[in-house]
């Protein structure tokens, strides 16, 4: 449960995560793992880092990095976090990346490559208001739980050179990626809560999951919304053919 941000999250929000997918027939291994509780191991991991020499304290402000396609420039990278001009909260500290290119096979977009210092950039990983970063949280999480593959939307492809180049660094395995493609809308903007994109009904949680599978391009019989969740899950299962998201990045809402 990715709840790094307390202010933001509130645990009702947890609860109808998993509320949803109860209700869609999805359960999951063991007892869910809060990031919440895991400060301590991500403490551990950064004074790691640190003393790879991996990092270094960042005081740019947002405004300043525009521009350069959102990478950093390398303003800060020679300071030292024992700097006495720093102050707590002024700073956020960062992964200092070298001149090398991550390549992974994804499973739904095939190979992919990029150079770490200029295409990805030095990257946060504690920000400065003293909260871990995503990038460095579910790195250290997924390598806890043993995770094998990483199933995810294609806006999260970026993210993925993060975590790989983490994973170097930290001496991890690497899961298996796939980025599957996100649905649109005919302004091309992902569905999503900040585009006023309704939730999914609950209420008819097989009609949800049929929806799920004609945008997963798998063709499911349309008689499958009258039946139980579990089985349109059973015939997800038996009938899952990747191959036909091959190399797709975007679907448009209107398909339906
Ligand atoms: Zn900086």
């Amino acid at each position: 449960m990715e709840d790094l941000d307390p202010p933001r999250e509130s645990p009702e929000a947890a609860k109808e995560i998993l509320l949803s997918l109860e209700t869609l027939n999805l359960y999951w291994d063991g007892e869910v793992l809060y990031q919440s509780s895991r400060h301590n191991d991500y403490h551990d991991v950064l004074i790691q880092l640190q003393r790879q020499e991996c990092v270094f304290p960042c005081t740019c402000s947002r405004q300043s990095l525009q521009g350069n396609a959102g990478i950093y420039p390398g303003k800060c990278r020679n300071r030292q976090q024992a700097d006495p001009d720093l102050k707590p909260g002024e700073y956020a500290l960062r992964c200092k990346v070298s001149n090398l290119t991550m390549a992974f096979n994804d499973l739904v977009q095939g190979r992919q490559s990029k150079n770490m210092d200029k295409e990805v950039g030095d990257f946060i990983i504690k920000r400065k208001d003293g909260l871990y970063a995503y990038q460095l949280a579910v790195v250290i999480d997924d390598a806890f739980q043993e995770i094998t593959h990483i199933i995810r939307g294609i806006d999260l492809m970026d993210s993925t050179y993060k975590q790989i180049y983490l994973q170097m660094l930290l001496n991890y395995s690497r899961p298996v990626y796939g980025h599957i493609p996100v649905i649109v809308n005919n302004q091309g903007q992902k569905l999503s809560k900040q585009h006023h994109a309704p939730p999914l009904n609950l209420a008819r949680p097989s009609e949800a999951l049929y929806q799920a599978l004609v945008y997963l391009q798998q063709s499911p019989p349309v008689e499958l919304i009258s039946h139980k969740p579990s089985d349109v899950l059973l015939w997800a299962v038996e009938n899952w053919r990747i191959g036909k998201l091959q190399n797709l990045q975007q679907i448009n809402e209107a398909i339906l």
